[in-house]
């Protein structure tokens, strides 16, 4: 039997960016029913870090919905201060618990039916329009009927099961970034680690080593830090090697020392090759990356400095995909957008995080600098249909301007947008093509949102603080397009 139920606003997929989409567009009015295939509210959001409120001239880009969440949580001391980052902008740690309850509250409070362990299969389609999804749970099969469908699933899996089109991967081999299943060491010694950190031959922090003036910037601060990013150690990792001791693909120590005095997160384990939209592929993949963490846990313990009775405290429950289907939308987002800072007419929400591609077939990351860019209405609504949008990873962009506007600031920007803009298209009566863009626009700044009618002047302390990295970088150094030393990496 097939049970039935209607709702205005359908959100699928409860990431950074179905959220942000769910919450807006049920505060601004719309019933609102929100999909999740997890037991839990947040996706991969749940799970780490936010890197990106800030861009590289430290000014706070993402605001409304976005900035909210973290006051809430930072005001029951769930999320540390922002650290500022010449990288990535700033980072903000996460109380990854605190943050789950906190997104179930939100969603009550804003009226959000929310169907957890909820799996969509298919895709409801009338002709040109998206009208709901079909979801297996429990109960056995469910048709859910919407007037706006919001795609948030990181895979796009409502827009290739509506045969909306969408690419994935790089142009030339479809090969996406490489995926990560993240986890914590608990134990860890602190003091320890910062001295491990400033010790130059650790070459710890490799993107700002080349520029002494910000070395010794970080050097000065890094006892102050609430949450230490990490992205680096490459002579460490080259010993083990030799020694016999590692054998994954990756020649970087990544990740972020939290806000928890003694907690470290590790962000190494990877595959080539994932297809992650493969049953099959993603299987492959977990039991890979199961197999590597107890191998890097050993190397932490044995060579790290400040790890040495660091222990296993928690696996992420859920595979970090960094790339997936890209829906393609009325506009498709480039790198050259972002490297340009483009402002857009339609804009709806901003970014400023470098494009951080994660080497499909090699080790370590290509990144290029980008200028505060906005992000166009155009981009979140799929093409030749009606009634479907989109947010967060599966936005309509290219594969490397994805690698920037994926971080969890950025796609609750784009989930705000999404959701408002639909309610708002509701309310008028007419799809979000024809909603007046200077509504949607002015509620969204009305609603704290940044879009560029707000934004300061660069942030002039905090660059002579911290420093400023060039726009253009040097290359960053590593493997280019090839698998690393171990060959089990590859899993097609
Ligand atoms: C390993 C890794 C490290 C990262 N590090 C950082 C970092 O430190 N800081 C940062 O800001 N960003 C980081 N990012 C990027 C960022 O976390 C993600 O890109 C972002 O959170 C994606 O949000 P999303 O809402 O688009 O997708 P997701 O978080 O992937 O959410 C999609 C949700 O949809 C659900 N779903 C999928 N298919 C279905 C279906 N068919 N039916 C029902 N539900 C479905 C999933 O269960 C999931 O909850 C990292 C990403 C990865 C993978």
């Amino acid at each position: 039997m097939i049970l039935t139920y209607k709702t205005q606003v359908l959100v699928v997929g409860s990431g950074a960016a179905g959220l942000c989409a769910a919450l807006a567009a049920a505060r601004n009015g719309a019933k609102t029913t929100l999909i999740e295939y997890q037991g839990f509210l947040g996706g991969i959001s749940a799970t780490l870090p936010w890197l990106g409120f800030h861009d590289r001239d430290y000014r706070l880009l993402v605001k409304g919905l976005p900035l909210e969440i973290v006051r809430r949580l930072q005001a029951v001391k769930g999320a540390s201060d922002f650290v500022f980052d010449p990288k990535c902008g700033s980072t903000v740690s996460i109380d990854t618990h605190a943050w789950k309850i906190q997104a179930i509250e939100m969603c009550e409070e804003a009226g959000v039916h929310v169907m957890l362990q909820s799996q969509v299969v298919d895709t409801l389609r009338e002709g040109d329009r998206i009208v709901g999804v079909i979801v297996e749970n429990k109960s056995g099969r469910v048709e859910v009927r919407a007037d706006i469908t919001i795609d948030c699933t990181g895979d796009g899996d409502v827009a290739a099961r509506g045969g909306v089109d969408w690419e994935k991967g790089r142009t030339a081999d479809g090969l996406v970034q490489a995926p990560t299943l993240v986890f914590r060491l608990g134990g860890v010694d602190r003091p320890a680690f910062i001295a491990g950190c400033k010790d130059p031959a650790n070459n710890y922090r490799e993107w700002i080593r080349p520029y002494p003036d910000l070395w010794e910037k970080m050097v000065k601060r890094i006892d102050s830090m609430d949450a230490i990013i990490c992205g680096g150690f490459a002579p460490l990792m080259e010993k083990a090697r030799a020694a016999g001791d590692l054998d994954i693909p990756q020649t970087r120590v990544v990740g972020v020392k939290t806000h928890r005095p003694d907690e470290y997160l590790v962000v190494m384990t990877r595959v080539l090759g994932l297809d992650p939209t493969d049953a099959g592929s993603l299987s492959l993949a977990y039991s890979r990356i199961y197999r590597q963490i107890p191998q890097i846990v050993n190397f932490f313990q044995k060579y790290v400095p400040g790890f040495a009775g660091a222990s296993l405290r928690e696996i992420a429950p859920m595979l970090g995909v960094r790339e997936s289907r890209r829906i393609m939308g009325d506009y498709v987002i480039t790198a050259e957008d972002l490297i340009d800072g483009r402002v857009f007419e339609d804009a709806v929400c901003m970014g400023g995080y470098h494009i951080d591609i994660h080497r499909p077939a090699g080790t370590w990351v290509d990144s290029r600098n980008v200028q505060a860019y906005t992000i166009p209405l155009r981009s979140l609504i799929a093409r030749d249909v009606d009634s479907l949008l989109m947010a967060g990873k599966c936005l309509s962009a290219t594969h490397e301007a994805v690698a920037s506007t994926r971080v969890v600031p950025i796609c609750m920007g784009q989930g705000q947008a999404a959701g408002t803009a639909a309610a708002l298209a509701l309310a008028q009566g007419v799809s979000v093509r024809e909603a007046s863009l200077s509504t949607i626009q002015d509620t969204l700044v009305a609603q704290g949102a940044e879009m560029g009618r707000t934004l300061e002047e660069p942030n002039w302390k905090v660059i002579e603080e911290v420093g400023q990295l060039p726009l253009v970088e040097e290359e960053s150094t590593g493997d280019r397009d090839m698998a690393s030393s171990t060959q089990l990496a590859w899993i097609r």
